[in-house]
């Protein structure tokens, strides 16, 4: 299967899935959409009403909010993935529960896996818990942080922003200066891709080093 089939497989999973209470509140599950080869993920924290009537991420306020700030990055939303850390509309929008996140991480981690992104942007405090548990949204908002092999860019939800208008500036700003966050992890990858090609030019010296020792086993 190709990364877009698995997706696909993925969210038949989800439109099923009975794995945690959340599946008692859904019309529609969530999965996400975009892009299979995007080399950028967004990851919000779950559905809310809109998304629930739809089945489809970020249809409402925040996630009108949310296309202009993808254009400020220069994306257009065709162009990346997005979803969630939970698939199903918890109840009155509250937060997802520890539970909840990690039953629905059996879907989200292969999303992860199968897209490969070099760059994770999480939208809100949930999404960013996540990759970075200890850390506060207010002192870490916009900034490039590796986890393992990704940059991780964690972002005020846009529906905080939309909230409290004092944000919107910022995430705008943090939103600016995403472009150099991807060509930071582009850079990388091509330093890792330049260390992968020294150990096969050391293998072709070891052949011709080899003759020698082959005749001393004969
Ligand atoms: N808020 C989220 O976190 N996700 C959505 O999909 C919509 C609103
Ligand atoms: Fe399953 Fe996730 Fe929905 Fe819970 S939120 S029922 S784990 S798809």
């Amino acid at each position: 299967m190709d990364p877009a089939e698995i997706l696909q497989d993925i969210a038949a999973q989800v439109s099923v899935c009975e794995k945690c209470q959340l599946h008692f509140s859904r019309k529609n599950a969530v999965p996400g959409e975009g892009r299979s080869n995007s080399e950028i993920m967004f990851i919000g924290e779950g559905p809310g009403f809109h998304e629930n009537e739809l089945g489809r991420p970020f249809v409402g306020q925040a996630g009108k909010f949310l296309d202009e700030l993808l254009e400020v990055a220069g994306y257009k939303r065709e162009e990346v993935f997005i979803t969630n850390v939970v698939k199903c509309r918890p109840p009155g929008n509250r937060d997802p529960l520890p539970e909840e996140l990690l039953a629905c991480a059996t879907y989200l981690d292969p999303q992860i896996e199968v897209l490969n992104p070099c760059v994770i942007v999480t939208l809100g405090r949930i999404s960013m818990g996540k990759f970075l548990p200890n850390a506060r949204i207010s002192e870490i908002h916009g900034r490039a942080t590796w986890v393992k092999e990704r940059l991780i860019v964690p972002m005020y939800h846009p529906a905080a922003a939309l909230h409290q208008p004092s944000l919107k500036p910022v995430v705008i700003d943090d939103f600016k200066r995403l472009p150099q966050a991807i060509q930071q992890a582009r850079a990388a990858g091509r330093t890792m891709e330049v260390i992968e090609a020294q150990p096969s030019a050391a293998h072709v010296h070891g052949v011709h080093e080899e003759p020698p020792e082959q005749l001393t086993l004969f």
